[in-house]
């Protein structure tokens, strides 16, 4: 690729966010090229849980968490792993993840969650309908699950806050639960389900539906890594990859856990790192529809999803930084308590994941503007809701490409935080 193209927007990053930017980009006119190393959304993007989770209120780091750390540690298969080789490298997102935590920034931060993810699961059936992948999108909710009124009880403060929001939701007790899902073990005392939630069979495939559609209404892609990106004077952006040059009038950075660089190269002051996350998918004696939703296992901090090839067990904050070998014996030391939550399920995997969720410390992704450089737009480290936000992420996009004021509140988001 000798020559230089010129668009009117370069998107870097082809995961969720990226391939859903690219499309709404394109939908609204304008000329895009995406651009990433592989193809689409075949990273974290693929692999997990597939849950459109508009209930979800609640940001990682809160009071009660602290209570709680010694014990999720210590337990002999923990949820939660800290690789002491990257605790020195990772000490100061802790230190503003500790910040972030103090019951007042809670609040705030649980508003700017909602903001960014109500009404996403509209937003996705939009981009759904366009790409021809509706089908793949099941109105059937997302059940969390508990073991005991105490641990439901809890949670009381999620669905306060839900209520407050007005995200309406419903609970369940033991016998409504059999009545749902009649798979899973009769040992749940109670769950709820919020409303306008819903989930996908198989994310990977959502995202490459969006990418077709993408190419299919006259965007580009470019499969090559980003090795530079050049701030220059000019009115274009030129952006360096292994294999030419690319000109962009405005570039979005949807890189998630691989966005360092160029953040902090264009002004970011908000810390990323990432919480590794794993899946496992495991076979069932009753076929692949055991399950009609998600369902996540509050006391025991994973999911079992159903997807188009199996039971899709998903779990973990491995806080091990990008370059660390996978730890698969984790998720597989899982198995077992996962069989006792849905029995049936096969013992040994059929495939092992690992994805790298891109977090920062109060739980919101980085969204607008560079402060350096206002043709840069940031939109990535959407973390644990990266699926659920995207397609609303790619309206404020699309609204700050195009100059226009976003009918939101969107100072949570910034770069300079
Ligand atoms: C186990 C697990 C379960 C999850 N469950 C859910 C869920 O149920 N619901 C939900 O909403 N979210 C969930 N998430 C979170 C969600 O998967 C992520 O937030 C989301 O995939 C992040 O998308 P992204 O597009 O920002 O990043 P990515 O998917 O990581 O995309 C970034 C892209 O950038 C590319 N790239 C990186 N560096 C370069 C370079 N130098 N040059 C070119 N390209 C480059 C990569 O190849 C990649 O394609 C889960 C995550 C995990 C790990």
């Amino acid at each position: 690729m000798a020559e230089k193209f010129t668009y009117d927007v370069a998107v870097l990053g082809a995961g969720i966010v990226g391939t859903a930017t690219a499309l709404r980009l394109t939908l609204s006119g304008y000329k895009v090229c995406l651009i990433d190393k592989d193809e689409p959304c075949v990273g974290t993007s693929s692999g997990n849980a597939g849950v459109i989770a508009s209930g979800s209120v609640m940001p990682l780091g809160t009071p009660g968490l602290w209570k709680s750390l010694p014990k999720m540690l210590l337990t002999p298969t923990p949820a939660l792993k800290i690789s002491p080789l990257h605790l020195p490298k990772m000490a100061p997102w802790l230190l503003d993840f500790a910040k972030a935590s103090r019951p007042k920034e809670v609040k705030r931060l649980s508003k700017a969650i909602t903001a960014l993810s109500q009404g996403s699961l509209d937003e996705h059936l939009q981009l759904a309908d366009i790409a021809g992948c509706r089908d793949r999108f099941r109105m059937t909710g997302y059940l969390k699950t508990f073991e005991s009124q105490k641990s439901f009880d809890a949670t009381a403060q999620e669905r306060e806050w839900m209520t407050e929001y007005g995200l309406s939701y419903d609970t369940y007790n033991a016998n409504d639960i059999r009545d749902l899902e009649p798979n899973l073990a009769p040992i749940f005392t109670n769950a709820y389900s919020a409303h306008d939630t819903a989930s996908v069979d198989n994310p990977m495939k959502v995202g490459q539906a969006y990418f077709q559609a993408f190419l299919e209404h006259g965007g580009r892609f470019e499969k090559a890594p980003i090795t530079n990106l050049l701030n220059q004077k000019s009115s274009h952006l030129e952006l360096k990859t292994t294999t030419g040059t690319i000109q962009a009038k405005k570039t979005v950075i949807t890189l998630g856990a691989f966005s360092s660089t160029v953040a902090k190269k264009f002004g970011a002051n908000v810390k990323l790192d990432t919480e590794r996350g794993y899946h496992a998918v495991l076979a069932h004696e009753k076929g692949i529809e055991v399950l009609s939703r998600p369902v996540f296992f509050s006391d025991r901090s994973f999911v079992l999803a159903p997807t188009d090839e199996g039971v899709r067990m998903t779990i973990g904050a491995e806080l091990a930084g990008l370059k660390a070998e996978a730890d698969y014996d984790w998720i597989k030391n899982h198995i077992p308590t996962a069989r006792r939550m849905l029995p049936g399920l096969a013992p040994h995997p059929e495939r092992l994941w690992l994805g790298y969720r891109p977090s920062t410390p109060d739980s919101l992704p980085v969204i607008g503007p560079s402060p350096k450089d206002s043709r840069i737009i940031f939109a990535y480290g959407h973390a644990h809701l990266g699926l659920t936000q995207s397609a609303n992420t790619a309206r404020l996009v699309d609204h700050f490409v195009s100059d226009r004021n976003p009918n939101m509140d969107i100072t949570p988001y910034a770069a300079d935080r």
